[in-house]
């Protein structure tokens, strides 16, 4: 059996440095409160809650001066407002490139256009572009969503930085046809666009894909769904405990792709894993 593994794949840019910051300032304080789960993936959660990582859901679950912690999703304008009010020790570990949606976002507003974000409306980090995007603004995840009435004013687009481009290409075709003016913004990450086409690359060549990531992760999900679309097997695991041997038996060529939340360590174990079911005493 041969496996071989994505590339890149794993831990993105932003998420790596998140992470880095968030470590630091565990050495430094001992204890820090993270406003939401600081990456999708429950290992890794554990690992840092055993450092010393409290996560609260609300700025107000955060006791008064403690540390507290922004994830790479980022926040709205309004919950970092909630935060200074609790304390001023505030590691921000917002990525760059969400950052920027956040920013553009914010120009489109005072520019006058009604805003679409092109994502998943429960997400934390569309909940947080959402806060500077301004009354009227709207969550578009497919074409049935376009709401009515754009045919008169300026229509701006942001997307999640972790959708797919075949998604925001559709709604942004549907929306020419319609807006009276059209500003759209391609804030796809690189790190997403790389990561879909490593799997994209990689799937014609093997006999079937393990995507590795928690299930709770999006862009995870969304290199499940790219690897079924290209016709190979494809099995999703949070970790190596849960690969079956009947899954991986009669395959002689084996992918293995991870979301950008899934750390490096979980991907290291699930080789070894495969390793080991390659030659049963683990020595070969
Ligand atoms: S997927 Fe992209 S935008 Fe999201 S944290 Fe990673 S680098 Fe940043």
């Amino acid at each position: 059996m041969k496996v071989t593994v994505a590339r890149p794949t794993g831990l993105c840019f932003g998420v790596r440095r998140a992470l880095l910051e968030l470590e630091n300032a565990l050495k430094e304080h001992g204890r820090i409160y993270g406003l939401g789960s600081p990456i999708h993936n429950p290992q890794e959660i554990e690992r840092l809650q055993n450092l010393g990582l409290i996560v609260v859901e609300t700025p107000g679950e955060v006791p008064s001066g403690q540390p507290a912690f922004i994830r790479a999703h980022g926040i709205s304008p309004e919950v970092r407002d909630g935060l200074a009010c609790r304390t001023q020790l505030i590691v921000d570990g917002t990525c760059p490139f969400v950052r920027n949606v956040q920013e553009k976002a914010a120009f489109l507003k005072q520019e006058g256009y009604r805003l679409v974000v092109v994502g998943d409306a429960a997400h934390p980090e569309v909940q947080g572009i959402l806060g500077y995007a301004g009354n009227g603004a709207c969550v578009v995840s497919r074409v049935s969503d376009i709401p009515a009435g754009l045919e008169k004013g300026k229509t701006g687009v942001v997307c999640q930085t972790t959708q797919k481009v075949s998604v925001l290409q559709d709604i942004v075709q549907a929306l020419a046809a319609r807006a009276a003016e059209l500003r759209v913004y391609n804030t796809i990450c690189s790190a997403t666009l790389e990561r879909q086409r490593a799997v994209m690359e990689l799937a014609p060549r093997v006999d079937g894909m393990i995507v590795i990531g928690g299930r709770n992760s999006a862009n995870t999900g969304k290199l499940v769904e790219i690897s079924k679309g290209c016709g190979v097997p494809t099995l999703w695991i949070e970790h190596s405990d849960e690969l079956e041997g009947g899954w991986i038996q009669g395959k002689e060529k084996i992918g293995i792709a991870a979301g950008a939340s899934t750390p490096d360590w979980l991907i290291q174990e699930l080789i070894s894993t495969l390793e080991s079911a390659r030659s049963p005493r683990g020595k070969d």
